[in-house]
């Protein structure tokens, strides 16, 4: 497999060039063309696959360039070193793109981050809880929202953050992409797909 099998833009095969990136990995390869062509997912892969960059490469296709001020895509995940991990890695892909990039979480002065909402998303990487407290003063808008990620699904049940997903999904317009990732496909992981996913296709590795 190579980068060639998948369609990446020049400045994204740049990026991934200077990062010493020389081949997608399995899951890479197996989730790029069901994104694209805008199906639903369900990813079942563990930390140390490349399943960020899986994720993150075809939402950074689609995207293209920064748009509007509102997020086009949500990527919701666990706890604040994820959200900080998954913005390092949007970093690293987009040294050549026009991307604005967010990352909100708990334990910090929600001020500071609600201020950053005004100066224009492309990309919302948020844990749940801030997510929703940040919704709830209505600087945030939902409504371009067309990709949402849920990554670590199984991890975030394990922390009880269900309640807050199903809000999450509640404010979400009805039509959009759902990529969901775990790293094991338990019992409330199947709950959570049959509940809000369309068909999605399956991909484990
Ligand atoms: P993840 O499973 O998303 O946490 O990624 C695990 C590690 O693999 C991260 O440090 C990535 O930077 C790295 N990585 C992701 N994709 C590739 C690739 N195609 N080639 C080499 N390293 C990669």
């Amino acid at each position: 497999i190579s980068f060639d099998d998948i369609k990446l833009s020049k400045q994204i095969r740049m990026a991934l060039d200077e990062a010493g990136f020389e081949k997608p990995t399995e899951i890479q390869h197996q989730v790029f063309s069901p994104v694209r062509s805008g199906k639903d997912i369900i990813g079942i892969a563990q930390t140390g696959t490349g399943k960020t960059l899986a994720y993150l490469m075809p939402i950074l296709m689609k995207l293209n360039f920064a748009k509007g001020m509102d997020p086009r895509a949500l990527i919701v995940v666990p706890t604040r070193e994820l959200v900080l991990q998954v913005c390092e890695t949007i970093e690293l892909l987009t040294p050549y793109m026009d991307i604005r990039t967010l990352g909100i979480y708990g334990g910090v002065n929600i001020n500071t981050q609600k201020e950053k909402v005004y100066d224009g998303v492309d990309i919302l990487v948020a844990t749940p809880g801030r997510l929703m407290d940040i919704y709830m003063t209505r600087v945030l808008k939902m409504s371009q929202v067309r990709t949402l990620v849920i990554d670590e699904a199984d991890k975030m049940m394990d922390l009880g953050f269900m309640p807050q997903l199903n809000a999450i999904f509640d404010i979400l317009p009805e039509k959009h992409q759902n990529l969901l990732f775990s790293a094991t496909f338990s019992d409330t992981v199947a709950k959570m797909s049959d509940d809000f996913l369309f068909l999605p296709e399956r991909i484990e590795v």
